[in-house]
């Protein structure tokens, strides 16, 4: 016991100062005419190795050396890791051939309407130490053109018209983040203590960049309405504004890569109406109200499915009738597929259980919101325990298990409300049961099969709750 403790203290004191030496610096410029990305790593003290995480890099990387200010030497990737001379001061040169880079998910049209614009995640320019939880992480400087911006999910440090500079944050394993080396228009939305960095790629749209920034203000704020305060610092959010005859908003994703991100993909020539009854990015920010459970979509899927609706009630964009309709047609859904396709349970539903996932989490999600209600006399709900991890678990860069998220989450409100909802319902049903508690809650249907809400219903003060936070 006694030994153990000298161990851990002397490992703590070692990682401190190892930290504390460490300078580490990234450099890159980005060649637009010659469709490179030309990069160095430097240290202080090289680590072991190097390792690519991305297939995509594995394929456009050339031209790697070593240089320690007075020799220079070529190096070669072996099995995606390239050696280093451990300990050296020195940096790692390479270049990245951008062409030979995959393009990113859900922009087919980036090449047509955005043809000098580049879009990659940050795998496919960043190479990993292999003693990286040693490290502090380094800062980036990314020289470019003038008519060129960089948007990117890290801290932003300084900005200039040819030079951005930024901090890299902590990523969870496996995840990715974009970056957006393109002529954009950069605006800042100030939401009470948080920065929210809009880059939008235009094209030849700029006419309408005021009514993205009014949507994505709209869409963004409403998540306020969930926690009191919006969840994040920080936060990139990039809008590559797309044309054809796809719908409002063809794609949206966040990205946990590099610090946090939101990617939308948005036709503008839609209009107002419709870009603002759209789901997509209110779903798409309702992410950020749960940490990252890579191995528990159900979760993350499911809370944000509930929420894109929750929100979008509490700043009026949707009435209380259409948010429930909403509720329980994906209800439905949900529960047929996992007629249809069942996964053995909840937890199991993967990629092929897309509706079971969404839908199933989404009811999980409604269950804890009344059970903390009822459980904590209307003190609590799920919002205010949302709200609390705003303080200590949304940005910090790791991974949960729904186990070690719901743990927290009894924790932060001395109940058992969402392990017994895992234990009893995720891990054991296929679907959870979602009628009689709508019904409970006054949410009814009438012979025209419209919803009508029912204000005499046993649970009707907790609906009440659910819509006004
Ligand atoms: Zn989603």
């Amino acid at each position: 016991m006694y030994t153990m403790s000298i161990c851990s203290l002397l490992l703590m004191l070692f990682s401190q100062s190892v930290l504390a030496q460490n300078n580490d610096y990234i450099e890159a410029e980005y060649l637009t005419k010659e469709s490179k990305i030309s990069a160095k790593y430097c240290f202080n003290h090289a680590p072991n190795y190097l390792r690519i995480e991305s297939n995509s890099l594995a394929d456009a990387l050339s031209h790697v050396t070593w240089s320690n200010f007075q020799t220079t030497q070529n190096l070669k990737f072996r099995y995606r890791s390239v050696r280093l001379p451990k300990g050296q001061k020195g940096c790692l040169n390479y270049q990245v051939d951008v062409k030979k880079l995959s393009q990113p998910r859900g922009s087919k049209q980036l090449n047509q309407v955005h043809a000098d614009s580049l879009v990659i995640t940050t795998d496919e320019l960043l190479l990993s130490p292999s003693d990286q939880k040693y490290r502090s992480l380094p800062q980036i400087t990314i020289h470019h053109d003038q008519q060129i911006q960089v948007s990117a999910p890290w801290r932003l440090i300084k900005q200039s018209a040819t030079v951005t500079q930024f901090q890299i944050k902590p990523s969870p394993r496996y995840s990715e983040g974009y970056l957006a080396f393109a002529p954009l228009d950069q605006r800042n939305i100030q939401m009470g203590k948080s920065r929210l960095r809009l880059d939008i790629m235009n094209g030849d749209h700029s006419k309408n960049n005021d009514l993205i920034e009014d949507w994505v203000q709209t869409m963004a704020g409403s998540i306020v309405s969930v926690g009191q305060a919006f969840p994040l610092t920080e936060l990139q959010i990039l809008v590559i504004v797309t044309e054809g005859s796809g719908g409002v908003v063809p794609w949206g994703q966040v990205n946990r890569g590099g610090g946090q991100g939101v990617l939308l993909v948005v036709n503008p020539q839609h209009g107002k109406h419709r870009l603002f009854a759209d789901w997509t990015a209110a779903h798409e920010f309702s992410h950020l109200l749960t940490p990252y459970t890579p191995n528990d979509r159900w979760l993350s899927e499911g809370f944000a499915s509930y929420h894109q609706n929750i929100t979008r009630l509490r700043v009026g964009l949707l009435d209380e009738a259409t948010a429930w309709s909403k509720l329980w047609a994906g209800f439905e859904r949900g529960h047929k597929s996992a007629n249809e396709h069942a996964a053995p349970n909840l937890k199991l539903a993967g990629r092929k259980n897309t509706m079971q996932m969404y839908w199933g989490g989404a009811v999980i999600a409604l269950k804890a919101d009344v059970a903390l209600q009822q459980q904590s006399h209307g003190r609590m709900n799920l919002s205010t325990a949302l709200g609390e991890l705003q303080n200590c678990c949304l940005d910090t860069g790791r991974a949960w298990s729904a186990r070690q998220l719901f743990t927290e989450l009894d924790r932060i409100t001395a109940t058992d409300v969402f392990m017994t909802l895992y234990e009893q319902v995720v891990q054991k049903e296929p679907y959870p049961d979602y009628q009689y508690l709508l019904k409970s809650l006054g949410v009814k249907k009438n012979h025209y099969g419209q919803i009508v809400l029912d204000d005499q219903a046993p649970l009707a003060h907790i609906r009440k709750k659910i819509a006004n936070g």
